[in-house]
């Protein structure tokens, strides 16, 4: 069983699901005892959100290539970046580290792909919904992504950050998730993706096909350690 390194903490609500599952999904395939191996490189999200904010991109690589490091020096053998918008600075990250990353909207498009689903909403933070660093990568797998308006995306963000990343579930927000998906359907969307690895603990149904990106970095993960 390879050893899976972990950067996390970004924020540490779902950090604790990567663990979770990662670990169950070890134990459920190998049963007795067993559970993965894991490296954890854990950030104080607020440093990371200020620089975020800023757009300080070239410093939070810099940030996150030097727990990359880390995580190889201390036998890790592969990466995963536990944050949808993190992968923003997934180039910088491979640069510096001689074993592979496993980035999230890959894993997260061969599942939509499985689905023969090939237009799909997406919810995250205003980084991941208007940049393209994901939208064009999804788009590169035959993948077409509609997002919310302009409005509802600063509200859908701002809750992130505000609300979900400290914890904070509300049916206010629920409402007003649901209520962005409905937009997304009524746009063609035949599935949404949670492309926000905070999103899935505030929303267990949804009205279209979810894609819960935690969950299926978490298993392509496991599915990895194990080849
Ligand atoms: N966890 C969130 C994501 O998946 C947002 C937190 C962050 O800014 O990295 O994008």
């Amino acid at each position: 069983m390879k050893t899976i390194g972990l950067i996390g903490g970004m924020s540490f609500a779902s950090t604790v699901e990567y663990y979770r599952m990662i670990n169950c999904e070890v134990q459920k395939r190998l049963g007795g005892n067993n559970s993965a191996k894991i490296i954890l490189y854990s950030m104080n999200f607020q440093e990371i959100k200020e620089l975020q904010f800023k757009s300080e991109w070239e410093k939070l690589g810099e940030i996150l290539s030097g727990a990359a490091i880390q995580l190889e020096k201390g036998g890790a053998d592969f990466l995963l970046i536990c944050t949808n918008l993190m992968h923003k600075v997934a180039p910088q990250v491979e640069k510096k580290v001689s074993i592979p990353l496993l980035h999230i909207v890959d894993a997260t498009a061969q599942k939509i792909k499985s689905q023969n689903i090939d237009k799909v909403g997406l919810l995250g933070t205003v980084f991941t919904m208007e940049e393209e660093f994901y939208t064009q990568r999804l788009k590169k797998h035959g993948i077409e992504v509609v997002i919310p308006e302009q409005q509802e995306r600063q509200e859908v963000s701002r809750i992130i950050y505000d609300e979900l990343c400290r914890g904070i579930f509300l049916d206010e927000a629920r409402k007003k998730y649901r209520q962005a998906i409905r937009q997304m359907k009524e746009n063609g969307a035949q599935g949404v993706v949670l492309g926000c690895t905070e999103i899935p603990l505030l929303l267990e149904k949804t009205e279209i096909p979810a894609f819960n990106t935690t969950q299926i970095h978490a298993m392509a993960a496991v599915e990895m350690s194990f080849n």
